[in-house]
């Protein structure tokens, strides 16, 4: 039986969609939307649908951008020899909030788990290794701690280090099964600047 309206059951069915978001947080938010303004909702809508549609990977580094090329990988005041390897694009942002890493990244969406199927494949890495065939001096592998992360610093080491390029590691500052997002500044510069090379 329907206690709402069909609208409203839509809405609450669409929020549940989210991560973190169970049926009655969907109601709640669904309640909510119904109060606010209606220019509010528009722009909520508009920024939804028009992030989904607009953006895309960075034809080099892979991170989420609204261009061809990041704004990162278009500044060439930066150092285009040095690439850190991240998981996501939020790490990415962690980084580069500690404002002291010059070098360029490269987003690979996700990380190797045998035991979620994730092999290498499924994540940007045949691209990194791509790029690699130019000129390059040091990749700085800075995958999370957890299992899939440190599963994927040994493959890429593994698969790196016959180019003669050098492969470094972060420093285990970094809490084991820590997401990068979560950690500060201060730990993120410490971990990258005691990254030891593998
Ligand atoms: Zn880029």
């Amino acid at each position: 039986m329907d206690y709402y309206s069909k609208q409203i059951n839509q809405l609450v069915e669409a929020l549940s969609l989210l991560p973190g978001i169970g049926s009655k947080t969907a109601q709640r938010l669904a309640f909510h939307i119904l109060n606010m303004p209606k220019q509010d909702v528009e722009r909520l809508a508009s920024a939804i649908s028009s992030a989904r549609n607009n953006v895309r990977y960075c034809k080099h580094c892979y991170t989420l951008t609204d261009d061809d090329v990041c704004p990162i990988c278009k500044d060439q005041s930066r150092n285009h020899k040095i690439i850190m390897v991240v998981e996501n694009t939020r790490d990415l942002v962690a980084y580069e909030k500690t404002g002291k890493f010059e070098g360029v990244y490269h987003v690979l969406h996700g990380a190797i788990s045998p035991m979620l199927g994730i092999g290498p494949d499924d994540i940007k890495l045949k691209e990194l290794m791509q790029r690699l065939q130019g000129d390059i001096e040091e990749v700085i592998i800075a995958t999370n701690s957890s299992l899939e992360g440190e599963t994927t610093a040994v493959y890429l080491s593994k698969l790196i280090k016959p180019t003669g390029i050098k492969v470094t590691r972060i420093a285990s500052g970094v809490p084991v099964g820590g997401d990068l997002e979560y950690i500060d500044e201060v730990t993120l510069l410490r971990a990258l600047e005691g990254r030891t090379e593998l």
